[in-house]
């Protein structure tokens, strides 16, 4: 197949370019641009892993790649695959009301076994102080690498810890543009931010109090989990799997091919790993913090922690071994670790369903973003009240705030954000219109459109 993402060359580019124009290229595998190519008879659109809400771009142009393929495909009349797992409710939703057909694939690749799960209750089995693993996982990790067979230890965070505390006087390091932590990153002895390009030297003393060597880490990142991992293995051939330790794919086709030829024993990574790799001699998956991404706002949060930690228990025991999947969580009665525990993904959904169907949450519903942006606190105040007064109202219309957004500064601006909520039968675009049209923004102001807004920042 012609291949299509933005580390490919420029030759290539050209050929696949010409190759979909004139028909030659019969079968293109490509990013989400790939929807742009000039395709001259296409007839079949795949979109796979479906859920994954990378498919919607937040930079600049905002659009999800896989609801531009279903209008696509409709538009030209031909069929278009939606694949996942774990369907996002949205899909789900379509099936339910007769839009989209289901189809079921039962077993997994090649017959092998679903992995075994089983959910760590961290307040019955704590790791040592300072420490993030639980002897529990730690004794199936070495029985694992003794028995020659390879495991992962999942951690949906960069760096080395996600918040750095002086012991002192309780200040917390913060980036100077967003309401966010710093987040410190030991091997490159920096302390960065993760939503803007924010970076600084780690201080050697508290830049509030003044109190030398008492700064120290909260929490862990894969770096803080690998040092542990170490320390626990030392003789383990450890590969750590992370978008900014490796470089794009070319690097991590590398790593992936260095995991299949058995020269790692434990490979330890962010939500890379969650990728549809296939590791036929992996047969644990250890989660180190199963409940983060279940806190925050989000409507969506649970939906997609499931999905997110449903695809990284899926790289165990793919082949002929079966494989085992530890969580560690200290909610496990919560209904994403129930659901992943007895493997019933369909429950889970029906019940997230029952829940955003009475409020018209999506899909049962619209919703919209406005997100008012500005250099000051009072200038941001001011639009987005200016906007709320006007607010549009009406029977299935619903404004929530303004309020601050949940990220209140983000690279320097001062944000606020109001919610519109509808039914499902009306229609967004015109009333957003009509309502931005009625105010008069002072030039400083920004006011970004989120429809269907996957995350929630
Ligand atoms: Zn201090
Ligand atoms: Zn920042």
């Amino acid at each position: 197949p012609a291949i299509w993402h933005s580390e490919v060359g420029q030759r290539a580019r050209r050929l696949t370019w010409h190759g979909t124009a004139d028909g030659s290229a019969t079968v293109v595998v490509g990013a989400r641009s790939a929807l742009f190519l000039p395709f001259k008879n296409l007839g079949l659109i795949i979109v796979d892993e479906e859920h994954e809400a990378l498919f919607k771009q937040e930079e600049g142009v905002i659009y999800s790649a896989r609801d531009m393929a279903v209008v696509r495909a409709r538009l030209a009349g031909f069929p278009i695959v939606l694949v996942s797992a774990t369907p996002s409710l949205e899909s789900l939703a379509n099936v339910e009301a007769g839009r989209y057909r289901h189809l079921v694939l039962p077993s997994r690749h090649g017959g092998a076994a679903l992995p075994e799960t089983r959910i760590l209750d961290m307040r019955d089995h704590p790791p040592p102080r300072g420490l993030f693993l639980s002897p529990a996982l730690t004794e199936e990790l070495t029985a694992t690498f003794e028995r020659k067979e390879q495991a992962m230890l999942f951690l949906n965070r960069r760096g080395y810890a996600p918040l750095t505390l002086c012991r002192s006087c309780g200040h917390r390091m913060e980036c100077p543009h967003c309401t966010a932590w710093l987040v410190e990153h030991r091997n490159r002895k920096i302390l960065s931010c993760h939503f803007c390009d924010h970076t600084e030297p780690m201080p050697e003393a508290c830049p509030s109090c003044g109190a030398e060597q008492n700064l120290t880490p909260i929490g862990p990142g894969i770096e803080r989990i690998t040092e542990e991992a170490r320390h626990l293995f030392p003789d383990a051939r450890i590969l750590v799997m992370a978008s900014d330790t490796l470089g794009g794919p070319a690097a991590t086709a590398e790593a992936v091919g260095k995991i299949s030829r058995r020269e790692v024993d434990l490979v330890i990574g962010t939500q890379i790993v969650a990728k549809g790799w296939h590791f036929p001699h992996l047969t644990l998956v250890g989660i180190v913090d199963a409940d983060l991404g279940l806190g925050g706002g989000d409507l969506r949060a649970g939906e997609r922690t499931i999905q997110l930690l449903h695809q990284v228990a899926g790289r165990a025991g793919r082949a002929s071994t079966p494989g085992r999947v530890l969580l560690q969580s200290y909610t496990p009665e919560h209904p994403v670790m129930q659901a992943l525990l007895s493997g019933d993904f369909d429950a889970f959904m029906t019940q997230e369903a029952e829940q955003r169907r009475p409020g018209f949450w999506p899909p049962y519903g619209r919703l919209a973003a406005l997100i008012v942006s500005a250099d000051t606190a009072v200038a941001a105040d001011d639009a987005a009240a200016a906007l709320g007064r006007v607010a549009p109202y009406g029977d299935g219309i619903q404004v929530l705030g303004p309020a601050p957004a949940p990220m209140a500064i983000l690279r320097g601006r001062h944000r606020r954000r109001l919610l519109l909520r509808t039914r499902k039968t009306i229609a967004v675009q015109p009333i957003l219109r009509r309502w931005l049209g009625l105010v008069k923004m002072d030039r400083q102001v920004r006011v970004d459109v989120d429809i269907d807004p996957v995350s929630f920042l």
